[in-house]
Parts: C-alpha cells; structure tokens; sequence
C-alpha cells in the first residue's frame, strides 16, 4: 500500500528494531515508547482500521493475539501486560494499518486517557 509506513516497514524499506516476523505478522518496537515495553504488532497484509475488518480477515486478527502472547512471554510480563488498538481519529489513530500496541514493564491506570 503506497505511502503506509508499516507497509514500508513489512517490505524493508523503512528500518525497524523487528521482535518477531512470520510470514502473516511482525513487531517491532515503538519509535516513541509509552513504557518500558512498546511493541507495534501487525497484520502484513495492509488493513486500514478496525472499521476495514472483512470476513477473511477474522484469522489473521485473532493470530495478532497469539503473536502478542509469545513476545510477552519472551519480555518476561508474566505480570501482566495491555493491549492497545486504537480506531480512527477520535481514538488517536495515527498509522493508517491495524495495528496492536503491546505495553508492559509498568503499571497502568484505568480508565486510559
Ligand atoms: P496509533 O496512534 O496509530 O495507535 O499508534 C501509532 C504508533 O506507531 C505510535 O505509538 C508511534 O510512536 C508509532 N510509530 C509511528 N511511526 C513509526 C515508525 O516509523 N517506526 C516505529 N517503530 N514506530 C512508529
Ligand atoms: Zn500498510
């Protein structure tokens, strides 16, 4: 998908600290950490937002979950950790490709900001 940075970064032309890659998903870590453990996971195939979710959609979405239970394990959260998606403007949604922001390493507030 042209001009999607994460795109860019599944194809290797934008660098990234990669954590994990198979051939559905990557991760990679934060450019700009909200704790000690920020990591960006992803689809490789490029959907916009939660709003774009199709049918075929639904096993890659669930594999986004399973990949952020084996990066934690790696990170050592067995503490606990948040998951984060966020859709669309009023949510704050930056990077137009879904994406799973994977926190950990402190404790975090209820309700977010
Ligand atoms: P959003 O606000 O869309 O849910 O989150 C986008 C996230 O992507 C932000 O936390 C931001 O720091 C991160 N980000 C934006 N551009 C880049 C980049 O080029 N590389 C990396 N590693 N992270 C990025
Ligand atoms: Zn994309």
């Amino acid at each position: 998908m042209p001009n999607c940075i994460f795109c860019e970064i599944v194809a290797g032309n934008i660098s990234a600290k990669i954590v994990y890659e198979d051939d559905k998903a990557i991760a990679f870590e934060d450019i700009n950490p909200q704790a000690p453990v920020h990591i960006i996971i992803i689809p490789k195939k490029h959907i916009a937002t939660i709003f774009d979710i199709e049918d075929n959609d639904l096993d890659i979405m669930g594999y986004l979950y399973f990949v952020a239970k084996k990066i934690a394990s790696t990170k050592f959260l067995d503490d606990g950790f948040r998951l984060v998606i966020n859709c669309g403007r009023s949510a704050g949604q930056e990077i137009q490709h879904i994406h799973m922001h994977l926190l950990g390493g402190r404790t975090f507030g209820w309700p977010p900001g």
